[in-house]
């Protein structure tokens, strides 16, 4: 009786107050309606939004490549992909590709392609990894040291790598000439090494890498096609720009190569004992399938000089094979960073 009684009482509650006001029932069907299309909208554009929260339109997959190699090295979105995507808790597999066309947070990419448009080269289309292999790298030259390290490499037949410097003096210009007719890859490192001056904005980078570039085409008539950071890709005066610059670099088509093993002869300024530069090669390099070596040419390391024979005789002997650097060689592994993450 009480259910009977209640129900009645609602009824009549209906028909009195609502379905006697047409209006107000047909205001609330409306209100209603807006709601729900309201929440679907919502939910259809919340994979869209960026870190920023702006609202971006979907890309196809071929503008997710065109923005890669335009603007960041490759696998730089992806680790950016999987940022955005684990935030907002989109599945992975079917997302990622659609993500992944947002640019990285935290790099501003400028547009740097009117500074110095003939600063440019050709990566080849394949790169290789060689097995056993060895490369050795001599920074800082020309300098008075590099006829012996010449003259030691033509004994045992050997090609290696010189990452050189803006030495225009005739004897330096002799010496990256000799470098280049003995077969030998002449490489960028810096102009003026400058760290302070360098590393200030990628403008600066680019000024001082391309007056060494036009330097070594100048005296050698080989363009240049690889480089080495100045302290490393990753060093206490670049933190701040170091990966628009790799992005800018690599962009123009230059690979850059760090190390995995090195001599110690830059470890203080004292001259680093012979036996401790051919331990610290020889000692590590058992760990390794293929390794570049950072050793320095500049006149105070005689003892790089004098240990020479002795590291290339260890190596063979741990049966590595030489070679020399070029954009052949794929550089992944030789980086203090991974040059592409
Ligand atoms: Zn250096």
């Amino acid at each position: 009786m009480v259910n009977e009684s209640s129900k009645n009482k609602v009824v009549l509650f209906f028909k009195e107050k609502f379905f006697a006001h047409k209006l107000t029932f047909f205001a609330i069907v409306l209100f209603l309606l807006i709601s729900v299309t309201f929440a679907v909208v919502c939910f259809v554009y919340r994979g869209g939004k960026n870190r920023s929260g702006v609202v971006t339109p979907l890309v196809s997959t071929e503008e997710v490549a065109k923005s890669r190699s335009e603007d960041v090295p490759p696998n730089e979105n992806e680790n950016v992909m999987i940022e955005n995507s684990s935030k907002e808790g989109v599945d992975l597999n079917s997302k990622a590709k659609e993500v992944g066309a947002f640019k990285p947070t935290g790099v501003s990419i400028k547009d740097y392609s009117k500074l110095y448009p003939d600063f440019y080269t050709q990566r080849p289309e394949k790169q290789v990894i060689l097995e056993k292999t060895v490369y050795l790298t001599f920074d800082d030259g020309p300098s008075e040291r590099t006829p012996e390290v010449l003259d030691i490499l033509k004994k045992y037949n050997i090609k290696a790598t010189f990452f050189v410097v803006g030495n225009f003096s005739q004897f330096g210009k002799e010496c990256m000439k000799r470098i280049v007719a003995e077969g030998h890859t002449i490489a960028m490192h810096s102009y003026t090494h400058d760290f302070k001056k360098i590393y200030k904005n990628v403008e600066s980078y680019l000024e001082d890498i391309y007056k060494l570039y036009k330097l070594i085409h100048d005296v050698t008539g080989v363009k240049p096609s690889i480089f080495r950071f100045a302290g490393g890709s990753k060093n206490g005066f670049n933190k701040g720009n170091y990966r628009e610059i790799i992005s800018e670099m690599v962009r123009r088509g230059f690979d850059y190569f760090d190390w995995n093993l090195c001599n110690n002869d830059a470890i203080s300024r004292t001259v680093t004992p012979v036996s401790k530069c051919v331990d610290s090669v020889l000692k590590n390099s058992k760990n390794y399938n293929t390794a570049v070596v950072l050793m320095h040419d500049s006149k105070p390391k005689t003892t790089t000089v004098e240990a020479l024979p002795k590291i290339i005789d260890g190596l063979k002997e741990q049966g590595f094979s030489f070679e020399k650097l070029s954009n052949k060689i794929y550089p992944v592994d030789f980086s203090l960073i991974k040059p592409y993450s």
